[in-house]
């Protein structure tokens, strides 16, 4: 088992941007799990399947075929064997991951593939559940959130950074609707962990947080 570390918080608090640049410092493996999220979320999107039928939802887990590659270090998602990365990374896919995830049976399934991945590399995951369920067993735990002001215009300057037309108001109303919807759900909803650290990255640079979970990491594990 190497070394883990677990980051949770709601959409847009920084989580991904924070962990890649971790990762390549420290040379770990960033595991994204939202994007299984996102990429079963496809999945049930284009089967037409309806959520609420338990049956169906049931075999379309066991049917579903998700894999994680790295190339040049960028983590690839594959989806019945194509390649989904880019196409997930929609507001509505992030919106499909967020109704599949409070399936009991997605969860089991991509908890497992993420619980394989940890045993075999060092890594540095984010997502909701990971400190709580994944690893609850992570060398280090970090809560990183953000107030939902700060969160909506980070990524109303993402997406017109990105040449798309947006509405801040639309953003802000996403974002307060996944995080009631991720953190009250009755599997694994969005929680801080007993024993992770709180960071709130409403008035830090993305510089100062991946500095500040550094010096974390070297004071409890002395690397
Ligand atoms: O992090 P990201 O926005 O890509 O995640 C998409 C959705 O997937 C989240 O809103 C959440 O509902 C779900 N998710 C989850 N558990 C994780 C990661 C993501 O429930 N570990």
């Amino acid at each position: 088992m190497g070394y883990s570390i677990a980051i949770d918080g709601p959409a847009g608090a920084g989580k991904s941007t924070v962990a890649k640049k971790l990762a390549k410092k420290l040379n770990f493996i960033y595991i994204d799990t939202g994007a299984m999220y996102r990429a079963m979320g496809l999945f049930f999107a284009r089967n037409r399947i309806n959520l609420a039928d338990e049956e169906i939802v049931a075999a379309a887990c066991r049917g579903v075929d998700i894999r994680i590659t790295y190339e040049n270090g960028q983590q690839q998602i594959w989806l019945q064997g194509e390649n989904v990365t880019s196409l997930i990374r929609s507001e509505e896919a992030g919106n499909m991951a967020s109704s599949c995830a409070v399936i009991d049976c997605v969860r089991r399934k991509l908890v497992a593939l993420q619980q394989k991945m940890a045993k075999e590399m060092n890594v540095i995951m984010d997502g909701r559940d990971i400190g709580t369920v994944v690893l609850p067993e992570a060398d280090l735990k970090i809560y990183l959130t953000a107030d939902v002001e700060t969160r909506a215009e980070r990524r109303f300057k993402e997406l017109t950074d990105k040449g798309e037309s947006c509405n801040i108001e639309a953003i802000r109303k996403i974002i307060s609707d996944r995080d009631y919807r991720d953190t009250h759900r009755a599997v694994s909803p969005l929680r801080q962990a007993e024993d992770a650290v709180y960071l709130d990255s409403s008035h830090l640079s993305e510089e100062e947080v991946v500095n500040r979970i550094l010096d974390i990491f070297s004071e409890k594990t002395g690397c």
